[in-house]
């Protein structure tokens, strides 16, 4: 591993312009720019400010369900036959997954600079009843984009939104998902700036967004180290969670950068293999560009069109990856591995079978780099898994796939 501490220390990034190293930075349309100093400016002054905090914690414990268990995997350690293997149990999260510690901290941000309109973009969907959830809350207007296709595949979480009060306005541009949406909700922020806050659902897009949203999840690696060090008087050996954007995994890193005995490994989605539009592992194949606010890692052809890209699970499916996990990748900080669909899928029923707990198939990633990993570690080192969501919401796509290859659950 290169020397973290010989670089600037974690705290001291992003720089002032939002970079971290080459990657990040707010490469948006020129009147985006003033709105996003604001929101950068409004951002620091109420992480500055204690009394956001307490409202931030309260509500937290009191809505979201904070602190979530950090839970010994008994049966799956036994199983694997290696790393004793601990979960962080995301999935116990008001709304199903991680998203509402974001969702939470930016609507109470929007609240405190006198904004009644929240937009946001959503994939599958678990960011949009997050933020759907927290708007009713907190008696915002919510308006959520997402992707025709994507509003078709998950009908079910589109009517979640709206019950929640919330607007869900289909987007029918290009392939007609995320990519698409969150280009709708942009220009709806530019349109509508001084009345909205946009909701960014990842540790993604321009600053000063990758280090709001990563703030806003470092709660999770905050309790885990107090929770490992209560239950095996220890820093774990290796900590392991899916990437999509980045969020759940920085979220849950962040507070280890700097504890060089602590491996951290980030699993991307590997699709049905790396090949060009088959995958969304932007660190096989991917290579620096710009997309939608952000320079870093992107899923691109030759000539900076961006590829198509697949994931059995749709909260993995995107050309670009957050951008501090770039930078901390070139330090060999963090590592970076792929689990495919049939791996992840494989992955999320064991996990079912041997726990009791039906993970999200994003998730289900990050337990299949496990199952690999686990029983090449000895058995008294620790291996801690961020379960990111709960597998509710894919419980119809697993069995279509169950059947479809002739078994059994
Ligand atoms: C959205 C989602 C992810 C991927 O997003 P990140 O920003 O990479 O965390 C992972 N797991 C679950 C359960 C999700 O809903």
């Amino acid at each position: 591993m290169k020397s973290v501490s010989s670089q600037a220390s974690r705290h001291e990034l992003p720089d002032a312009s939002g970079h971290f190293g080459p990657y990040g930075g707010m490469y948006v349309p020129e009147t985006l720019v003033t709105p996003l100093f604001e929101l950068a400016e409004a951002y620091g002054e109420a992480w500055a400010d204690e009394a956001f905090h307490r409202e931030l914690e309260r509500q937290l414990k009191a809505y979201a369900g904070r602190p979530t268990e950090l839970y010994f995997a008994e049966r799956l350690t036994g199983h694997l036959g290696g790393a004793r293997v601990y979960l962080k149990r995301e999935d116990l999260l008001h709304t199903g997954a991680h998203k509402i510690n974001n969702a939470l901290g930016q609507a109470l941000l929007a609240k405190r600079m006198g904004k009644k309109r929240v937009i946001a973009e959503t994939g599958a969907g678990q960011h949009g009843i997050a933020t759907a959830s927290v708007c009713a809350k907190l008696g915002l207007e919510c308006v959520i984009y997402m992707g025709a296709v994507d509003m078709e595949r998950q009908a079910l979480n589109v009517y979640r939104m709206r019950l929640c009060g919330a607007e869900v306005r289909g987007v029918e541009a290009g392939q007609k998902t995320l990519k698409e949406a969150i280009n709708e909700a942009m220009r709806d922020w530019v349109t509508n700036v001084r009345s909205t806050h946009y909701v960014l659902g990842s540790a993604l897009g321009a600053h000063p967004y990758p280090m709001m949203v990563r703030n806003f999840h470092k709660v999770i690696g905050e309790e885990t180290r107090r929770q490992i060090v209560a239950a095996e008087g220890r820093l774990p050996d290796e900590m392991v969670a899916c990437v999509g954007g980045g969020s759940n995994a920085i979220g849950f890193f962040f507070e280890f950068l700097e504890d060089a005995g602590v491996r951290l490994v980030g699993v991307e989605a590997g699709g049905s293999g790396i090949s060009p539009g088959r995958h969304a592992a932007r660190f096989e194949g991917g290579r620096l560009g710009v997309l939608q606010g952000c320079k870093t890692f992107i899923l691109q052809n030759p000539d900076g069109q961006i590829d198509l890209t697949h994931s059995v699970s749709a909260g993995l499916d995107y050309a670009a990856i957050g951008p501090e996990h770039a930078y901390y990748r070139d330090l060999e900080r963090i590592d970076f591995a792929y689990a495919t669909d049939a791996e992840a899928l494989e992955a999320f029923r064991l996990c079912a079978r041997t726990e009791g707990i039906i993970p999200a198939l994003e998730s289900s990633h990050a337990l299949a780099y496990t199952a690999k990993r686990a029983p090449r570690m000895s058995p008294d080192s620790i291996l801690v898994v961020n379960l990111s969501g709960r597998g509710d919401k894919d419980v119809q796509e697993a069995s279509r796939l169950i059947d479809a290859a002739g078994e059994t659950p």
